[in-house]
């Protein structure tokens, strides 16, 4: 068999933990498997290299700051090759320029684009044990560029589908994927399996456990992943097409608390205006999410719409810039917001899942400020302050708690 295993930063966290993560893989190993282990930079190196990006220069542009992030996974899967040997098993580390993983041009969020397998390849010939780092690539221009926050998972379920590894394990600080945040949810419950999709839009709507094109990946790829805990030996949660049993009608619930809320007010009630908005956004790459246009009156309307905290400032500034060219009359922006979304296969066939949860949060009086829906999800838009009730109050409504 050929195995991916997967380790995020706390897995990898100290001394002890990559010991820990290395005997997981050594006895792959041993059972006469071949081993391929992705990292991520070990626990909050990423974060702090951020900081000291910031301190020197909160502008810095991308390019560097991937030039400094790169430097996380590389020194996690050195140290675990070393690791390896000191256990005595064979092992290599092979970054992104290395392997290769060749992405896209852009900095930050780049998309991988084709991975060289020959090398990975030659080295499990060897019997080796081969350390690949996470989140990393090379770009067109020689570059090094990162795929995003969380992008390990994506390269571990990439390297998964081009190998044709027979599974992918996601070792993380958790037992595997959960019907809510156990930190927030004090009744959340382990999921045995969950379906791609799901998965796909609890990770898009905030569960952090995976990268959402990790999942996206593994769907069209028909990767079979495994979320598991690197602490104990429990069997974690399978990610599949299909799952066997009994559906709930809702499988989990999310919140992503770093959502900002745009209104472009006043814009001209004609064609146009919306392609014209939208496409200033997405030459930037900027994702949006829920959008929401009202009626217009007088001949003007408004258009709200939300994005990542984190992008609001730059938005808020472009739009600010083309304001004449969208025929706006004002920009606002609202970042005390939280987006919380349920998620559930079995909605598709059972009508009054919205309704069912714009009641349980009318009944903790909870105002919901967008809606926005799918054929497996419902997202709204709440106040920041009252987001973990409402997350607390539509696990309950569902009946999801343990
Ligand atoms: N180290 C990167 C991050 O913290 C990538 C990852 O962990 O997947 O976002
Ligand atoms: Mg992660």
């Amino acid at each position: 068999m050929l195995i991916v295993k997967k380790f995020g930063g706390t897995s990898v966290g100290d001394k002890e933990r990559i010991f820990n993560a290395a005997k997981r893989c050594m006895e792959d190993y041993k059972n006469g498997h071949d081993v391929v282990v992705v990292l991520s930079a070990m626990g909050k190196t990423t974060d702090v290299l951020l900081e000291q990006a910031r301190d020197i220069n909160p502008k810095a542009s991308k390019r560097e700051l991937d030039m400094l992030l790169t430097v996380g996974e590389q020194t996690s899967a050195a140290l675990m090759a070393m690791a390896l040997g000191s256990l005595g098993v064979p092992a290599i580390s092979l970054n992104g320029f290395q392997v290769p993983m060749q992405t896209t041009a852009v900095y930050g969020s780049a998309r991988l684009r084709r991975i060289g397998c020959e090398r990975i390849r030659h080295e499990l010939e060897a019997r080796k044990i081969v350390v690949v780092t996470g989140f990393q690539g090379v770009n067109k221009y020689g570059d090094y560029t990162t795929l995003g926050r969380g992008g390990s998972d994506t390269t571990a379920v990439a390297l998964a589908a081009v190998l044709h590894a027979d599974t992918c394990e996601i070792f993380t600080d958790v037992d595997g994927v959960y019907t809510a945040d156990p930190r927030i949810v004090k009744t959340a419950r382990k999921l045995d399996e969950i379906t791609y999709d799901e998965m796909l839009d609890l990770a898009t709507a905030g569960a952090g456990v995976l990268h959402n094109r990790s999942v996206e990946m593994a769907k069209k790829y028909g990767v079979q992943l495994v979320v598991r805990s690197s602490l104990n030996d429990s069997p974690g949660t399978v990610v599949k097409e299909e799952v066997n049993v009994e559906r709930m009608l809702i499988s989990g619930v999310a919140l992503d608390k770093k959502a900002a809320r745009i209104s472009v007010l006043g814009v001209k009630d004609e064609p146009g205006i919306a392609f014209r908005l939208f496409h200033l956004l997405a030459k930037r790459q900027i994702n949006v999410d829920i959008i929401l246009q009202s009626i217009g009156r007088e001949g003007t309307k408004d258009i709200s719409f939300t994005v990542d905290e984190e992008e609001a400032d730059t938005v808020v500034e472009l739009l600010e810039k083309n304001k004449e060219n969208i025929t706006a009359q004002s920009v606002q922006c609202k970042k005390d917001v939280a987006k919380l979304s349920i998620v559930g296969a079995g909605m598709m066939s059972n009508p009054g899942v919205a309704a069912k949860m714009f009641e349980a949060l009318y009944s903790a009086r909870i105002n919901i400020n967008m809606i926005s829906t799918s054929e497996i999800r419902v997202t709204v838009l709440v106040d920041e302050k009252d987001g973990e009730k409402a997350m607390n109050v539509c696990h309950e409504a569902f009946g999801l708690a343990e």
